[in-house]
């Protein structure tokens, strides 16, 4: 198939788009199902305190972001998106299974695996899903949203079964209690292994999309690389597995790695421009407005992972619409199981406003997802109004995770949307890469606005650690309010850069 034919595809969605739909539900299968164990495994089974956990799953997360970066780089540059995914979910196999065979031994030598594999793996999928269309198509955003949709399909399922067997809520009468976290952390190997599969069985429907640069039947004109190159990028990698072994397992690492690792890719970026036209160089500078934002976003976002888990556990009752159901868990999966119901429906929204010429252009779209995630974090404060004792309702916790998803929908995968539109060809990879370096950082200021909300009143009553919390909820949503105020203030700048994408 011809790169024209793939793209000049009839109907809403390109028929390749479920290739790679499905590797990457099963990679974020993988990923979050191993996300969902490291704190819990952690505290139970290796005997950290809390901090200390909280602080290695910080770190774990940054390091994971960060590599993306690097993985989209050596993408362009050596190994081309196909062979870079192969590489990053064969590391994660990998590391999954070191875990699988002995977790309490061998902890961070597999965490280490996986994290340098998600670089490899987790943009270089999303690159490849731009490809499908062409540069002035408008069901790309749709496509996205699809997209979207198996992330979080994958990230619930993993999210919930993994750490589900691990601890011995799940299957427990047919695994023996010695093996319990060997066989979740198996899990994670087998599904990658599906994800793995199903791309290389489904990878000639993808005709030129992702071929090593410098193969004849690439799309960008290259002089052939040497083989070396490509074996050497093994070799680095796995030259580079004990030391991110160190760095995660001693976080003090993390900081100083997250000091430099910024400004030396915005330096290479800076570089990368020079060589670029001016026309490109502007679409460049407006990518790197949507990221630097979308750090804002996810620091604001991710408090899920942290403050927004203890608030669930201090202040929260366990009833949702007259159902029980545990607020952590609502918690950790409410955001996704609202995603998959409805980033398809918003998918097709775009579509149906884009055909009456109504579609909000991207900036916009990027404001809004700040003012939705604003006024979920309003609604978040709200819970205080709804409390008796400190305890407050999950109804309202729950319809807050709806708006923020809302919020999430409209940036999220309009960020990748958008790296694709704005990369040039051969820095699509690296482009995709940055853009998850900024939820790497993201993840970073989460951390640090969480503790610095936790720390001051550990001891805390219900009542007092609720006010505390809501007063900060009402913090983030203003901040998140206003970002998204001046960014649709900000929108005509934006798309002079921008010039004809939109
Ligand atoms: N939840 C999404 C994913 O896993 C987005 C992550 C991010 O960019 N921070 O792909």
């Amino acid at each position: 198939m011809t790169l024209e034919q793939i793209q000049d595809f009839k109907g809403k969605y390109p028929k390749q788009i479920w290739s790679l739909f499905f590797s990457e539900m099963w990679e974020r299968f993988c990923f979050y199902g191993m996300r969902g164990m490291l704190v819990i495994f952690m505290i139970s089974q290796l005997d950290f305190h809390d901090r200390e956990a909280n602080l290695q799953y910080g770190a774990t997360q940054a390091f994971v972001y960060a590599f993306t970066f690097i993985g989209g780089l050596f993408a362009d540059k050596i190994l081309g998106f196909r062979k870079s995914l192969f590489w990053g979910g064969l590391l994660m196999i990998v590391g999954s299974m070191i875990l699988a065979a002995d977790p309490h031994q061998f902890f961070f030598l597999g965490i280490s695996f996986t994290v340098i594999g998600t670089g490899f793996f987790k943009p270089n999928i999303s690159t490849m899903v731009g490809y499908l269309y062409k540069p002035n198509d408008t069901r790309r955003d749709a496509g996205f949203s699809l997209f979207y949709a198996g992330i979080n399909l994958g990230a619930l399922l993993g999210g919930y079964l993994c750490v589900a067997i691990g601890k011995g809520e799940l299957l427990e009468s047919v695994i023996p209690a010695a093996l319990r976290w060997n066989v979740a952390f198996g899990l994670a190997a087998v599904v990658m292994l599906i994800s793995l599969i199903n791309f290389a069985i489904t990878k000639k429907n993808l005709g030129p999309i992702g071929l090593q640069p410098g193969d004849p039947r690439a799309l960008e004109d290259k002089k052939p690389l040497p083989r070396w190159a490509e074996y050497a990028v093994y070799a680095l990698t796995l030259v580079f597995i004990p030391i991110i072994q160190i760095m995660v397992s001693e976080t003090q690492y993390t900081d100083y790695f997250m000091y430099s690792i910024g400004p030396l890719t915005l330096l290479y970026l800076f570089y990368e421009m020079t060589k670029v036209t001016s026309a490109e160089r502007k679409k460049l500078f407006a990518a790197l407005i949507f990221i630097l934002f979308s750090i804002l976003f996810w620091g604001i976002y991710e408090q899920s992972g942290g403050s927004l888990s203890i608030f669930a556990a201090k202040n929260l009752d366990n009833n949702l619409l007259g159902l029980t159901l545990d607020p952590n868990g609502v918690n950790n999966s409410g955001g996704a199981f609202f995603i998959i119901f409805l980033a398809p429906l918003i998918g097709l929204l775009w579509i149906w406003l884009s055909k009456r010429k109504l579609e909000p252009n991207t900036v916009i779209k990027f404001g809004l997802g700040f003012i939705f995630l604003g006024l979920g974090y309003y609604v978040l404060f709200a819970t205080r109004f709804f409390a008796t004792s400190g305890i407050t309702s999950l109804n309202i916790f729950t319809l807050a995770l709806l708006v923020i998803t809302f919020g999430e929908l409209a940036l999220s995968p309009i960020g990748l949307s958008i790296m694709t539109k704005l990369s040039t060809k051969n820095l699509q990879g690296m482009m995709m890469g940055m853009w998850f370096l900024a939820s790497a950082y993201g993840q970073y200021v989460a951390g640090i606005i969480g503790a610095n909300m936790a720390t001051a009143h550990e001891d805390a009553s219900r009542v007092q650690t609720l006010i505390t919390y809501t007063d900060g909820y009402k913090q983030l949503g203003l901040y998140a309010i206003i970002a998204g105020v001046v960014l649709i203030v900000i929108s005509p700048l934006v798309r002079k850069l921008m010039q004809e994408v939109r």
